[in-house]
């Protein structure tokens, strides 16, 4: 990569993006960002346009940028809403565009990229779950990429090493199993919301970090994968690995695994999306063999784990079932984190919504999104069945 790259960020205030403007500090010669969205932190994202003088900006919170528009310095264009995100998303001088916004709001400014022509780095994986045909058909039909960053699907990307499909087996996506790995399921019933936010490995944001407790992440990266990579179900395997030092794994036909493995931490899938197929020195330190390094590997328990069946369910039946997984997901997640539901009612949220959707193939992306706003409606609807005393 001879020239530098331009990034624009997309949820420059949250966990990804935190770690996103660490490579961007590190790499001003490859790397150049241009453009940075946050939903209501203001003041961060105005910090952010100052360190790395910016011209565009959008806050997604209304009465967030009404606040910032106060404060903006001369040259500082302030866009609002979903259509400023789609807007930043397709700005003319990017070429490349890291969407690391929390849930379905990733999906509208991912396809707004890809229609302009942008690679995406994609962290949002919620946007692929929802929407996964369109997305990939957009990026097809514009001639862009779709950079995978979750880590596991990154490492999948890294494993594969562009060669021929067909040689593929299977792609194994480890999972660290989150803080209630052994617990039973009596024990995991009453888990509060601070103990699901201690993840014993990743520093993330808290939707995606209760994900983590509930398994439903790993359901959510399975539906991921069918997508990045055009596997059928059936070669999408999930294997616990603690540690979180193998991000993943592809299995070839001849037998052989290649697996990737870094510490965990999301700089190094987010480095290599952004400066693919470049490298260069990474910001956080290596895995180290100067003591000693134990990795270990065992199946998941779909019983105590059972988002992890209902969205092996949903993708096996397809149309917009995994999109009604990933919204009850996402209502009985918010209203976990409120306190209103226990851990469990999650998983019960989603298996009802997938029962009570009448499951279609949705015939355009307006139809998908009707579903999705009806999943959330029959999920809050339930949710409330189930709020604690
Ligand atoms: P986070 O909650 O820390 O940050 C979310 C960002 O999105 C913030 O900048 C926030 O301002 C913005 N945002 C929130 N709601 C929004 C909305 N409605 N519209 C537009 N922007 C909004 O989340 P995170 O942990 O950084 O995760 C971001 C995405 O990346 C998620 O889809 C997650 O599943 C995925 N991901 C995260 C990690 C990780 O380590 N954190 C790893 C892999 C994948
Ligand atoms: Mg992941």
């Amino acid at each position: 990569m001879s020239a530098s790259r331009n990034v624009v960020l997309l949820g420059a205030t949250g966990s990804i993006g935190e770690n996103a403007l660490r490579i961007l500090r590190a790499h001003p010669d490859k790397l150049r960002l241009v453009g940075a969205s946050a939903h209501r932190n203001g003041d961060a994202l105005l910090a952010i346009a100052k360190e790395f003088d910016l011209q565009r900006i959008c806050l997604t919170d209304e009465d967030a940028r009404h606040e910032a528009a106060n404060k903006l310095p001369n040259g500082l264009k302030l866009l609002g809403g979903t259509e400023g995100l789609d807007e930043l998303a397709s700005t003319e001088t990017a070429d490349v565009v890291l969407v690391a916004v929390v849930g379905t709001a990733g999906l509208s400014p991912t396809l707004a990229a890809l229609s302009s022509g942008k690679d995406v780095a994609l962290a949002n994986k919620e946007a692929l779950v929802t929407g996964g045909k369109f997305v990939v058909e957009t990026a097809e039909a514009n001639g862009a990429c779709i950079l995978p960053t979750d880590s596991e699907h990154n490492a999948v990307f890294q494993c594969l090493g562009g060669g021929p499909a067909k040689q593929v087996e299977k792609i194994i996506l480890t999972a660290s199993g989150g803080p209630f790995l052994d617990w039973s399921s009596d024990r995991m019933a009453k888990v509060s919301p601070e103990e699901a936010l201690q993840h014993p490995n990743w520093s993330m944001g808290p939707k995606i970090t209760v994900d983590s407790a509930t398994m439903a992440n790993k359901g959510l990266e399975i539906i991921e994968a069918r997508w990045l990579f055009d596997m059928s179900p059936e070669q999408i395997e999930v294997v616990i690995h603690p540690q979180s030092i193998v991000h993943s794994l592809v299995q070839f036909v001849d037998g052989s695994l290649i697996a990737q493995l870094s510490p965990p931490s999301m700089t190094f899938a987010i480095q290599h999306a952004l400066l693919f197929p470049e490298r260069a020195p990474g910001v956080d330190d290596t895995v180290s063999f100067t003591d000693p390094l134990s990795l270990d590997f065992q199946p998941p328990d779909v019983e105590r784990f059972p988002c992890l069946r209902l969205a092996r369910e949903a993708l096996a039946e397809g149309g917009v079932s995994p999109a009604t997984f990933n919204a009850a997901n996402e209502v009985a997640v918010a209203a976990f984190l409120e306190n209103r539901i226990g851990f469990p009612s999650i998983a019960h949220t989603i298996e009802h919504s997938l029962e009570s959707m009448k499951n279609r193939e949705p015939i355009n992306l307006e139809d998908l999104l009707a579903a999705d706003a009806e999943a959330r409606r029959i999920a809050s609807t339930h949710a409330e069945t189930l709020t604690l005393s």
